[in-house]
């Protein structure tokens, strides 16, 4: 049966099967028992994305913003037509505040390289948190070096989420930049963004976030969260690698230098004076990852198809059935944010090697990641070395829950017996 021919119950109760939907991704096919829980580090993709690229570049792939032929124009327009369809997916105002770039950690880079260097002086206080993703903490750290900025840490509370408290005291009047997680990829907890960027404005700061994790599982409007930048990365979007998206406010665009040099940034060139673009073609020097926007179109289309509340409450149902299923392990131990936890189950048993763990996981065909998850600092917080974690997407159901449960009995009667 497929999703053509099957009876159709309501729309939304329609959309929210998982087993149908896997038949959209061609990867459960080619792997047959696959129990993937790996979306976390990347997203498997749909055939409409995985077809859509491949259609592009057979019937309408040329460089963009250049050629005067009608080919080169029809690229043209499937790559501003992705920006326009990444602008509704943030609801941002324009159009000119998306900006494509690599990934969710050159968005961040972009930000530090450009805003950050341009505006931060000597003893200027960059505040992030414990929670922070390695490339929401390396790019500061390099800016520091650079040109002496302090960097704040904010700690966890004892739950694991962003201790607010201790958050509002960190502030300074030497504090300019608030980066923060939305969703921490190590462990899923969530971080009130609403109050954080209120915070902020009220002490004069800007605020970047990082919505790596969120953006695939929750509703993203930028306007209502009233954020400076917010950074997104395609591939965890069910889109492709090689493509992520910076939003900025426009008036904060407009004021930064071109982080990159190169051909599509420039208006006029000469060896004297050269006249840069205006955003967001000043951020995107050089040939773009054209076929990458337009597989992201398509990826956020899928999204939008399902419905994002649709797809928060699917999330946020499987993450509490699976922390009720994995407390119930014994020499279990889930990290996370209590109730404030999305789409990520994090958890340690009784010290053994997350690799050890996984490798046990792997024989019963469940993918998950171990280790630090690029979170070093966490871990060391948390005092582990690394945990085991599994993540979810739109393809997973309960029994994907119930096959790692499984899974994790078999390694501790291997392992903890
Ligand atoms: C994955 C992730 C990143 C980095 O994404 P890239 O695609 O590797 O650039 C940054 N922050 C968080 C929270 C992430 O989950």
């Amino acid at each position: 049966m497929t999703a053509a021919n099957a009876p159709s119950l309501s729309p939304r109760a329609n959309r929210f099967e998982p087993a149908r939907l896997r038949r959209e991704f061609p990867i459960f096919a080619n792997n047959p028992g696959l129990v993937f829980l790996d979306s976390g580090a990347s997203a498997q993709k749909p055939r409409s994305v995985i077809d859509g690229v491949a259609e592009f570049y057979r019937r309408e792939y040329a460089n963009v913003h250049r050629g005067v032929y009608r080919l080169s124009e029809r690229a043209t327009e499937r790559y501003e037509e992705a920006r326009e369809t990444v602008q509704a997916f943030l609801n941002a105002a324009d159009a000119r505040e998306i900006v494509f770039v690599r990934n969710a950690t050159e968005a961040i880079n972009l930000v530090a390289g450009s805003w950050g260097a341009a505006t931060l002086r000597p003893g200027d206080e960059v505040l992030i948190s414990e929670l922070e993703h390695h490339s929401n903490i390396v790019p500061w750290q390099i800016l520091r070096d650079r040109i002496g900025i302090r960097l704040v840490v904010a700690p966890i509370d004892a739950e694991g989420g962003l201790d607010l408290a201790a958050f509002e005291g960190l502030f300074s009047e030497r504090t300019r930049l608030v980066a923060l997680t939305h969703v921490a990829n190590a462990t899923g907890a969530m971080v009130p963004v609403e109050r954080v960027v209120r915070l902020a404005h009220r002490h004069g700061a800007k605020v970047l976030i990082d919505g790596s994790q969120a953006a695939p599982r929750l509703p993203v409007d930028v306007r209502a969260l009233d954020c400076d930048f917010y950074a997104m990365t395609g591939h965890k979007l069910y889109g492709p690698t090689g493509i992520g998206v910076l939003y900025g406010r426009y008036e904060l665009l407009e004021t930064m230098p071109p982080w990159q040099g190169g051909g599509d940034m420039v208006l006029h060139v000469s060896f004297e004076k050269t006249l840069y673009q205006d955003p967001p073609h000043r951020f995107e020097a050089g040939t773009p990852n054209i076929a990458g926007a337009v597989g992201l179109a398509l990826a956020l289309d899928f999204i939008e198809e399902l419905g994002r509340e649709a797809i928060r409450e699917h999330e946020e149902a499987l993450t509490a059935y699976g922390a009720d299923q994995l407390s119930r392990i014994p020499d279990l131990c889930l990290f996370g944010a209590g109730e404030r936890r999305l789409g990520i189950l994090s958890f340690d048993l009784d010290g053994v090697h997350p690799h050890d763990v996984a490798s046990v996981l792997d024989q019963h065909h469940v993918a998950v990641r171990a280790g630090h998850h690029c979170a070093q600092p966490l871990m060391e917080r948390l005092g582990v070395a690394g945990t085991t974690r599994a993540s979810l997407g739109v393809y997973n159901d309960e029994r994907d829950i119930d096959a790692l449960a499984a899974a994790i009995e078999a390694a501790r009667e291997i392992f903890l017996r």
